[in-house]
């Protein structure tokens, strides 16, 4: 059985987690009209810090912006609210998922309802399963398709986004690889169900454009910022499906599964079938975040 945290922010406070609900009705369970974000918060030898947490909360805004969805409170408000379910929870670290969605009011597609805001927090591990980050997983190319530019903005964080990406993960998942790949509308890479992806050719860090119906993910910038912070080159680039079964090393990254390598491709070893040794560097660049080992220059973890 699944136990929940205790607490959750719901339109202005802390509740009960059984009395944060929502009508069956609701305009974002019928239509996928709900806006998110998925934050971590790591123990650092200053305190648990929120990594990220401002460039999260625009992001959430600029996915209400897109569909015209006014967020009913200001960020400061959100800010305050995810280190409050942490502290109300009690967890020493957390992941936390602010969401924005249509509520009841209203049945057409266009109705102005009411927007609705929560925040959750609570324990997650490593997403894709419990050694993935020492061992990698085993990827496939999806049949699933990204959607294509201009029929669903990739660039949100919408709940809708995500059949679409349930399409991608359990396809994988049914066939036994720990993810899936999704290529564009164009067959060039897109990214992974919930993932950006990274390839390492001659020592150099390719990764997948915006104009690949991607999401710009916020972990994607931090390991391009890091990189090119250490004298890594980093590339930006349209990139072919059968790059994936050339590269050197591959990896995935997102907040939920922080830097997963990905030790085949359907069915072929990326490289020596082990993680690279740039992936485990990339790993220690970023997880030196949290215990101090790399030296947070621009202000990217927020203390609780
Ligand atoms: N792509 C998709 C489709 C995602 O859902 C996520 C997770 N939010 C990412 C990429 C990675 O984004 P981030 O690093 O900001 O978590």
């Amino acid at each position: 059985s699944t136990s929940y945290p205790e607490h959750i922010w719901h339109n202005g406070r802390i509740k009960p987690w059984a009395e944060a609900t929502v009508h069956v009705m609701a305009h974002g369970l019928h239509y996928g009209s709900s806006v998110f974000e998925g934050i971590r918060s790591y123990p650092t030898p200053n305190g648990q810090a929120i990594f990220r947490l401002g460039e999260h909360l625009r992001r959430l805004y600029a996915s209400a912006k897109i569909y015209d969805m006014p967020i009913p409170y200001d960020l400061d408000t959100l800010a305050t609210a995810c280190r409050e379910v942490i502290k109300a929870n009690g967890l020493a670290r957390a992941y936390l998922r602010p969401i924005a969605y249509r509520g009841l009011g209203g049945f057409g597609l266009s109705a102005e309802t009411p927007v609705d805001v929560a925040v959750a927090a609570w324990h997650m591990g490593p997403y894709l399963g419990p050694d993935v980050l020492e061992a990698g997983i085993d990827a496939c190319v999806s049949s699933w398709q990204r959607f294509a530019p201009n029929t669903i903005p990739a660039g949100a964080k919408a709940g809708g986004n995500y059949l679409n990406g349930q399409l991608v993960a359990r396809e994988a998942r049914r066939l036994g690889f720990g993810e899936g790949i999704a290529l564009a509308s164009t067959g060039l890479l897109s990214e992974g169900a919930g993932e950006n992806l990274f390839l390492v050719f001659d020592g150099a860090l390719h990764t997948t454009p915006v104009s690949a119906a991607l999401l710009n993910g916020i972990t994607r910038n931090t390991i391009i910022t890091l990189a090119r912070d250490a004298g890594i080159e980093v590339v930006e680039r349209d990139l072919p499906r059968e790059y994936l079964y050339l590269c050197d090393e591959l990896f995935m990254c997102g907040t939920a599964a922080e830097i997963t390598p990905i030790r085949s491709v359907d069915g072929r070893p990326v490289g020596t079938g082990q993680p690279g040794p740039l992936t485990r560097r990339m790993q220690s660049l970023f997880f030196g975040l949290f215990d101090g080992s790399t030296p947070d220059t621009r202000g990217w973890l927020d203390y609780v």
